[in-house]
């Protein structure tokens, strides 16, 4: 497989396309390079092809890879994972962004263990209805939104999905976009992020308005099981 630099290369050229497509400006996107599960030696490389927004997707391993990289300047680090309540104190002193807030009692706890520091989040959408996933229902998302935004250090900035597997990824999208604006009326602020978008499906989600892309294995190669 190619290096990391060129894979990250390859990313960013498709995603300007993308946006041109869309009648885009690429300045509206941010890619996060995915790095769940590859040692901190992959992030390193990444970074020093120019990459700053890294997403993670378990809590230890955000906490031990913020710890060993932590001398990179500017690294932002993205916490994209299901978080149990129990495991906010590894992600809320470090995250630069937090994009599966889900329940009330996860945005608590998120509060305390931020103290001071003001810790940007999404709210996770749970746009299909799927049992097996995390994610608030389309329908409870608002009183979630005005949970979090009565929480200070919180500070509520879009919403996140990850659609169905199998089956066109671009009405979940859509449907995202127009609950931001639902909400966003309904709140009367604006939430200038939606995180939507991977390593099969980031075009798609940019021509439906994402503004973060999540991409792990189109940068990094497979990962192992777990
Ligand atoms: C792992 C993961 C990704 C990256 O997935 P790829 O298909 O490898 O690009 C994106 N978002 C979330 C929430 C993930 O857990």
């Amino acid at each position: 497989m190619a290096a990391i630099a060129e894979r990250l290369a390859e990313i960013r050229e498709r995603s300007r396309l993308a946006c041109a497509r869309a009648g885009r400006d690429p300045s509206e996107v941010t890619l996060v390079a995915v790095t769940k599960t590859h040692p901190a030696a992959a992030v390193r490389e990444a970074y020093e092809a120019g990459q700053r927004d890294f997403g993670e997707s378990y809590a230890q391993e955000l906490r031990d890879k913020a710890r060993e990289l932590s001398e990179l300047p500017n690294l932002r680090w993205h916490f994209i994972g299901r978080l149990q309540t129990n495991k906010a104190r590894y992600v809320a002193p470090v995250a630069s962004l937090v994009h599966a807030v889900d329940s009330e009692g996860l945005a608590r706890e998120l509060a305390r263990r931020a103290g001071s520091r003001a810790l940007p989040c999404l709210l996770e959408v749970n746009v299909a209805g799927e049992r097996q996933k995390g994610g608030v229902a389309p329908a409870a998302a608002e009183e979630l939104a005005r949970a979090v935004r009565a929480l200070p250090p919180l500070a509520l900035r879009g919403l996140m999905t990850i659609p169905p597997a199998g089956e066109p990824a671009a009405p979940h999208f859509a449907r995202l976009r127009r609950l931001r604006e639902e909400l966003s009326s309904a709140l009367g602020e604006p939430l200038p992020e939606l995180s939507m978008g991977m390593s099969e499906d980031f075009e798609e989600a940019i021509a439906e308005g994402s503004t973060i892309v999540r991409v792990g294995s189109a940068i990094f190669g497979p990962r192992e099981a777990r």
